[in-house]
């Protein structure tokens, strides 16, 4: 089979390492080889930097309108170009067809938001703060930032950033996941044929390596991360203490509480989609259902009924419901987990290990796993799986429910579901919880809202996307300005205050 190589992209164009490294690609639903991605090295780092820094100057002084039409002009590349997106995302993902133009989708939406950017750049401004002077306050772009993004979400996450980076006047450095690298250079292609000026937006492919010369450059000035908990934690570390501006988003363990008086059908429904859907592989996916009171004989029920009939397949098959793990690593990872526990006592009413598709029998797939009687020391309900394995408690009442989920270290999504109001209401105000549905499975927020969750699912002060994105990539700058009478005043030595 022909292979492929993914490099660079630097001052538009692609580049070579002086010194080459290589990681494979591997084809998830079919365990092959299928490319490889370049591993850069802090000289490629060095060189997008300088050349994200040529560009800056020019960019952030291009009128915030002229850089929202280059954004509109890749709007409409990225529709024109979404079926070619959407393949790539299933050959390097695995992930089906519908999954990934979900996936498209919500980051077209974080384009289209960031062409709002003059309206959301308009600063504030006070007449009259003192005799004769007036007050106001601007947000100005940062300089050259940086994303690093994880494997689950390689076409969406990157589009979670540069959009709104780039609409600020800044100039970026994208560091994708080296799983599924390709979508990173469609981008770029994509947003140079949209009129964007070379320097501005920059790939360097690669592992840690890169990432520790991006968090060390002294021209790098802002770091935006999102991947799992230990590396978001040690990255926030690392660019605070080079006195970046960091936000690095982390795991997540996702509950849906189903109190008794939920529409039970409605619940099943959600917990199939939330739990299963792109094999598990999302920040936000459901991974523990917790079952209130009277409910979960018959949610554990219907769920193993449902959960047997799971369509596991190649992503390009029509009805696939989902496809294969990322590598497989993870696929014994995942199956480890499940094998522990067992081992520690919880009850598995249905077993996904060992699945086979036929005709991709070398593939990373592992079939949906459901978990009942789950206790909270279990190393299936304190880690994040990241793979279709839902795990079931059972708690008395919504009390129970919320301590359980206030005490997990993870603070993400969370869901409930519950036909009464007031129940709603308190479990909303007393949840630790950054993105909270009510008969929504998955909160994730829309483009013009911001995303982030609590605990050790964020670190750092900024959401993404959204109205704290726009913070995030910009600093503020407060004015005050005074126009001379024609007699000076004199000196003042007292600090100043209102007159
Ligand atoms: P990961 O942490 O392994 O990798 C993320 C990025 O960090 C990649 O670009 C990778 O190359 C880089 N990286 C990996 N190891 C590194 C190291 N030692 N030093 C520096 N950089 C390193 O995550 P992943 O497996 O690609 O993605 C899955 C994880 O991402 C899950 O934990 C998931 O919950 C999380 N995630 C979180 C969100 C969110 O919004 N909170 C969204 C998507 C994914």
């Amino acid at each position: 089979m022909k292979t492929y190589q993914v490099e660079h992209f630097i001052h538009g164009s692609l580049h070579q390492s002086r010194l080459p490294r290589y990681a494979d690609i591997f084809n998830p639903a079919y365990g092959t080889v299928q490319g490889q991605v370049a591993l850069g090295d802090a000289d490629d780092v060095a060189l997008a930097v300088a050349a994200a820094k040529q560009a800056f100057p020019g960019w952030a002084n291009t009128p915030a309108l002229a850089r929202a039409r280059i954004l509109m002009n890749y709007l409409n590349l990225l529709h024109q170009h979404s079926d070619e997106l959407a393949d790539i995302l299933t050959r390097e993902h695995g992930k089906t067809t519908a999954d990934a133009k979900g996936e498209i989708a919500r980051g077209i939406e974080v384009v289209e938001f960031a062409i709002g950017i003059p309206q959301l750049l308009k600063g504030e401004y006070s007449e009259q703060i003192a005799r004769g002077i007036d007050a106001c306050s601007m947000r100005q772009p940062l300089g050259v930032v940086a994303g690093i993004t994880p494997f689950n979400f390689p076409v969406m996450v990157p589009m979670w950033m540069f959009p709104i980076a780039l609409a600020c006047g800044n100039t970026f450095i994208l560091k994708p996941s080296e799983r599924d690298p390709s979508p990173s250079l469609l981008h770029a292609r994509l947003l140079r044929e949209a009129g964007l000026p070379d320097g501005v937006f920059n790939v360097v492919q690669g592992d840690k390596q890169v990432v520790d010369a991006l968090l060390d450059h002294p021209d790098v000035q802002a770091v935006s991360f999102v991947g799992s908990t230990p590396i978001a934690e040690a990255i926030y570390a690392r660019g605070c203490a080079n006195g970046k501006r960091v936000q690095a988003l982390g795991g997540a363990k996702n509950h849906m509480v189903v109190m008794p008086d939920a529409d039970l059908d409605m619940a099943v429904d959600a917990l199939m989609g939330a739990a299963y859907g792109s094999a598990g592989e999302r920040c936000m996916a459901i991974s523990v259902a917790v079952a209130v009171g009277s409910t979960a004989d018959a949610l554990v029920e219907r769920m193993a009924e449902r959960v047997r009939l799971l369509k596991v397949n190649h992503g390009k098959v029509a009805d696939a419901e989902m496809g294969p793990v990322i590598t497989k690593a993870a696929q014994q990872r995942i199956e480890h987990l499940i094998t522990e526990g067992v081992q520690q006592g919880a009850t598995l009413v249905v077993d996904g290990r060992g699945y086979v598709v036929p005709g991709c029998e070398q593939g990373f797939f592992t079939g949906g796993s459901l978990f009942d009687h789950v206790t909270p020391e279990m190393s299936i309900y304190r880690q994040e799986i990241f793979g279709p394995v839902l795990c079931v408690l059972r708690v008395p009442d919504m009390a129970a429910a919320a301590e359980l989920i206030n005490q997990h270290e993870y603070g993400n999504g969370v869901a409930v579901f519950t036909s009464d109001g007031g129940t709603a209401r308190e479990f909303v105000r007393m949840i630790q919880v950054g993105m909270v549905g009510v008969n929504v499975p998955l909160p994730v927020p829309m483009a013009f809202h911001s995303f982030g969750g609590w605990k050790r699912s964020l670190f750092g002060d900024h959401h993404i996307y959204g109205p704290e994105g726009v913070r995030f990539y910009t600093r503020l700058k407060a004015v005050m300005q005074r126009w001379p009478d024609s007699v000076s005043k004199g000196t003042e030595f007292a600090f100043p205050q209102m007159k």
